[in-house]
């Protein structure tokens, strides 16, 4: 492992693989989760956030203090502005009001400008993702430094970055010992990028996708139809079309997991394993579990966990949220001091 490093941009991708013992356990299957919330933005994105700026770089999109906006569930948002503020451009963010206030404020404090807006459907032309195409077409006209839009969904220099690294990364890590790799999708950047990288490998890595309730891809991936019913309090993942990144794809297993299904492995984590993960980590080693039962035991499988727990605090790991939305409180969240001085 290096430990000097030019900058932070060095800092992003290299994450090691944690074993999920529970889960291994459970299956009878070696499962790791890649910790991709070891990122110094705390978060997969960082890796698309690299890849789009640099892509843009070299096509000569952008110039010195140029600006870069996009459209984000917040994580992209924070990548993408962390690899701004190290190569000198500014970060124009439209994020939709129902993010949680910790994404928010870690943009804040990476120096982002943030546009809040109402959570709306992405057939309405006020979705977040094309008011920041809209913006970015305005401000590249209007701004002196000229502006470009990240466009995280149908840019597929998103993908290309898990192909060259998520996959590289998790091929050499495993020594070419992997089964089956499954994650869920927002983009699709990282199951089609990494799916891609994998198989170039070996053709015989199964892929699975982990679709969180409310999403269209697990009825797409099993009846071909774009279809989702229900709703999930996960954030960044959770898709109804299929994005330019996840053009060409096909899993080889579709999950569709219940919230309370990836909340009781988030909350165990904590207390077993000392690892506090967000919520679509949760979804992604769900699925993970339903794969490894379907493969058998002695397989081993890869996800991904997306980011950190203390993104979400005042949401999953609040009481009288879950409470709201109807969904089990793990003992531990407050539970009454056992000791005083
Ligand atoms: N989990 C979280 C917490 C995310 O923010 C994202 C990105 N929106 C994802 C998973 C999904 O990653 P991708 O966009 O590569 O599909």
């Amino acid at each position: 492992m290096t430990l000097r490093l030019n900058s932070v941009l060095d800092a992003i991708g290299n994450t090691p693989l944690i074993r999920l013992n529970r889960a291994s356990e459970e299956t009878g299957c070696e499962i790791y989760g890649k910790a991709e919330f070891l990122n110094p933005g705390q978060s997969v994105k960082d890796r698309a956030g690299l890849f789009i700026i640099r892509d843009a770089e070299e096509k000569g999109l952008l110039a010195p203090g140029g600006l870069i906006v996009e459209g984000t569930a917040g994580n992209t948002g924070i990548g993408l502005s962390l690899v701004a503020k190290a190569l000198g451009y500014q970060t124009v963010i439209v994020i939709p009001k129902t993010q949680s206030e910790e994404k928010k404020d870690a943009l804040r404090l990476m120096g982002a400008e943030l546009i809040e807006v109402p959570a709306v459907p992405y057939k309405n032309p006020n979705n977040y993702v094309k008011l920041s195409g809209r913006l970015a077409d305005q401000l590249a006209k209007t701004h002196p430094a000229g502006a470009i839009w990240a466009n995280q969904f149908d840019n597929t220099a998103n993908r290309d970055g898990h192909v060259v690294t998520t996959a590289e990364e998790i091929w050499h890590q495993s020594g070419g010992d992997i089964d089956g790799f499954i994650c869920a999708v927002g983009t699709g950047g990282t199951l089609a990028g990494t799916a891609m990288g994998l198989k170039r490998h070996s053709g015989r890595i199964k892929i699975g996708i982990a679709d969180p309730m409310g999403a269209a891809l697990y009825s797409y991936y099993t009846s071909g139809a774009l279809k989702s019913e229900g709703s999930s309090i996960t954030e960044g993942i959770g898709q109804g079309r299929i994005t330019a990144n996840l053009e060409g794809f096909e899993p080889d297993f579709a999950y569709q997991i219940p919230d309370e299904e990836a909340l009781k492995i988030v909350f165990a984590l904590v207390e077993e394993e000392g690892l506090c993960l967000g919520g679509s980590s949760g979804i992604n080693i769900a699925g993970a579990i339903r794969m490894a039962k379907d493969l058998g035991p002695g397989h081993t499988i890869v996800t991904i966990l997306c980011d950190y727990g203390n993104r979400y605090q005042s949401k999953m790991f609040n009481p009288a949220f879950l409470k709201e939305k109807g969904l089990p409180i793990p003992g531990w969240i407050g539970r009454k001091p056992e000791f005083d001085v």
